[in-house]
């Protein structure tokens, strides 16, 4: 008999089975892939570590979290800085200085901002109440028609309209000349990849992989006290109040014979035509180099393609809009009645959590637990 069953092998499962352990109780971690870390997993290929369920920069201001991922992992000092490519016209992001130069031809602070207001005025938008409206208010309508309404389009399936304001509020928006994508005091990636360092989180944890709790949910709840499962929450109640839509993400990864495809980590491609939405090239979360300092002779990269979630496929992004809000509560106050169990993470909770606010709440959780 375990004190916790946690299921799912990710952030959100390895800080709580790492805290669980050192409390003293006893736990075992499942997880239904035949590897642990969740989508940070990377792998190694051609001396690179791929991220392979897409990019992961890890960013915080919460020098807490950022305090505790250092014990497990030495991060490298990798700034995200992702350029934009709309039909050919290479745009820097996220929005600054740069940005306006290119867009607009303007060169001080004073112009741009000028700018911006002019085609926020011309739009007449005083309160923004979605997506476009939110857009338009902070970058004015060329920006938003080129950087923003087909990338927004293609990685939601849904009109800029119809999505919450608060997605491209994720964004910086400067009147300086500083690319840094993140408003975050601390930034990095773990070196050597971040399935070592949530190997180290889960060391010393008995962990089973290629386990699907649903297969053996009886089985497995009867091995613990208490469960914590990171998984969709709807997913857990078999869909039985309807399905929370996700968005997932398919992957085409290729091995490129060059030691540079496109000089950046990540290139969005923003216009409707192009039907990946970014090319992130692995290597260059490292600079390039392996782990003696080595230049790489080849490459790796992958595009991204992003679909609506049907059954079968990786749940990534919860689609945070009203309608699956209310859905989400309904599933919410089920969970009351499961006592023993506790529901945490992205999936779990339902929420657009980046890896610190995982973190953050996991360790809150287990705190309040102890
Ligand atoms: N976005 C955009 N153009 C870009 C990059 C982002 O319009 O070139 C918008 C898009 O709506 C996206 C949101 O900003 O969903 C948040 O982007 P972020 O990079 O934070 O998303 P992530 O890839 O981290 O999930």
């Amino acid at each position: 008999m375990y004190d916790y069953l946690i299921v799912g092998a990710g952030l959100y499962g390895a800080v709580c089975a790492r805290e669980l352990t050192d409390a003293g109780k006893s736990v075992l971690v499942i997880d239904k892939r035949p590897h642990i870390a969740g989508n940070v997993y990377t792998e190694k290929i051609e001396g690179i570590n791929v991220h392979k369920y897409g990019a992961h920069i890890f960013h915080t201001n919460n020098k807490e979290v950022w305090d505790y991922v250092q014990r497990f992992a030495t991060f490298n000092r990798f700034t995200n800085s992702p350029v934009a490519n709309y039909k050919g016209e290479l745009y820097s992001l996220p929005f600054n200085m740069y940005t306006f130069n290119k867009m607009w031809g303007v060169v001080t602070p004073e112009e741009a901002a000028a700018k911006i207001e002019e085609q926020k005025k011309e739009a007449g938008i005083t309160e923004p109440k979605n997506l476009e409206e939110q857009a338009i208010s902070l970058v004015g309508t060329d920006i938003y028609e080129k950087l923003i309404k087909g990338y927004t389009q293609k990685q939601w399936g849904r009109e800029c309209k119809d999505l919450p304001a608060f997605i491209i509020k994720r964004l910086p928006v400067r009147l300086t000349f500083d690319n840094n994508y993140f408003n975050a005091l601390y930034q990095g990636i773990p070196i050597g990849g971040y399935t070592k360092m949530v190997e180290n989180m889960l060391s010393g944890v008995e962990v089973r992989t290629s386990v699907d709790f649903f297969g053996h949910k009886d089985d497995l709840m009867a091995e613990a006290q208490k469960v914590i499962y990171t998984g969709p929450i709807d997913a857990y109640f078999n869909y039985s109040l309807g399905n929370l839509e996700y968005r997932s993400v398919r992957f085409e990864n290729e091995i490129l014979d060059k030691p540079n495809f496109q000089g950046n980590a990540a290139v969005n491609y923003t216009d409707t035509e192009t039907p990946w939405t970014r090319i992130i090239e692995h290597k260059w979360f490292e600079f390039g180099k392996d782990e003696e300092g080595n230049d790489l002779p080849k490459t790796v990269i992958s595009r991204e393609y992003s679909s609506e979630w049907k059954k079968g496929d990786e749940p990534y992004y919860p689609v945070n809009d009203e309608k699956n809000g209310k859905l989400y509560e309904a599933y919410k106050e089920l969970t009351e009645k499961e006592t023993y169990v506790i529901f945490g993470g992205r999936l779990g909770e339902y929420k657009y959590y980046d890896m610190d606010q995982v973190i953050a709440i996991a360790l809150n959780r287990i705190k309040k637990i102890k």
